[in-house]
């Protein structure tokens, strides 16, 4: 398939220690029954690594059974995603036993990493086949975007912090989503370069649907945004030939999105009927 050129390579834990001669020492020398390879060569694999590794993969598997197909993400292809996805790469080092929790992180500025079920549930209801341009607004740490460059052909994703769409992006790119552009500034007005977008995943809390996000959705769009103060709905806003259409999914709770979106707003019109 065409978008997998494009997509990230499945990513492989990095390996710390080169010492390939010593390595094939040390290996020739566990065959011989030595048994003290370590010792002998002063450069054995690094075994915590190694198992590190090991234990971050099984506690996301883990997550993908017990927080995700079983509250009833379906899509397959969210499950696998989330399953390759390394969230602990995203979160600061001192809370990355946390990483595979059910439960938001703090990742600097005030500003939080979705609880995994949001992020799977947020993916799978903007539907994604493999081709699709979708839009972020919400950087963040970066995972959000990471999870969508597994389902899509391209993510556009914006980040008000400099700070953090700077961390991202040089993450994005030391884990190998390629088809991932991050971007500073405000996404109140979305992308308007790279529009219009199959689907829009809106990660930062406005109190109305942005207008420009709505009009920037191609025909058949999807755009799911969590919209309201303290407590917000997470909504399902559709394109359609004939109009928009909105669905409530479920209550959540968002970091609210700051900038352009906390002007008074003259009328938010543009929403049409809810079903
Ligand atoms: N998707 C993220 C979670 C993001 S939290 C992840 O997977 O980690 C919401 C983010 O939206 C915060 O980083 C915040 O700085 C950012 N944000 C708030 N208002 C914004 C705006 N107007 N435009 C772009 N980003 C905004």
């Amino acid at each position: 398939m065409a978008y997998c050129a494009v997509r990230a390579a499945p990513i492989a834990p990095r390996r710390r220690h080169a010492c390939p001669g010593r390595a094939r020492f040390a290996q020739i020398a566990a065959l011989l029954g030595l048994g003290v390879a370590g010792l002998i060569t002063g450069c054995s694999v690094n075994s915590t690594d190694r198992d590190a590794s090991r234990d971050f993969a099984e506690a996301r598997q883990r997550m993908v059974r017990e927080q995700l197909a079983a509250r009833g993400i379906r899509d397959a292809r969210v499950l696998d995603a989330m399953a390759r996805v390394p969230r602990h790469e995203l979160v600061p080092e001192s809370l990355r036993s946390l990483a595979y929790e059910d439960r938001p992180l703090p990742i600097g500025l005030g500003q939080t990493i979705s609880q995994p079920y949001i992020v799977a549930a947020m993916s799978e209801a903007v539907a994604l086949q493999g081709e699709e341009r979708v839009l972020e607004v919400g950087t963040g740490s970066g995972y959000q975007a990471a999870v969508l460059a597994e389902l899509c052909r391209e993510v556009f994703s914006i980040e008000l912090e400099k700070e953090l769409a700077d961390r991202a992006r040089a993450d994005l790119a030391r884990l190998g989503y390629a088809n991932v552009q991050v971007r500073d500034g405000d996404g109140y007005r979305g992308w308007p370069e790279a529009a219009p977008f199959d689907a829009i995943v809106v990660t930062a809390a406005p109190d109305h649907v942005p207008p420009a996000l709505v009009e920037q959705l191609a025909i058949g769009g999807r755009m799911i945004i969590p919209v309201g103060r303290a407590l917000q709905d997470l909504l399902l806003i559709t394109r359609t030939e004939a109009g928009i259409q909105r669905q409530h999914l479920m209550g959540v709770r968002f970091v609210p999105m700051r900038g352009e979106a906390e002007d008074p707003q003259p009328d938010a019109g543009l929403l049409g009927d809810e079903n």
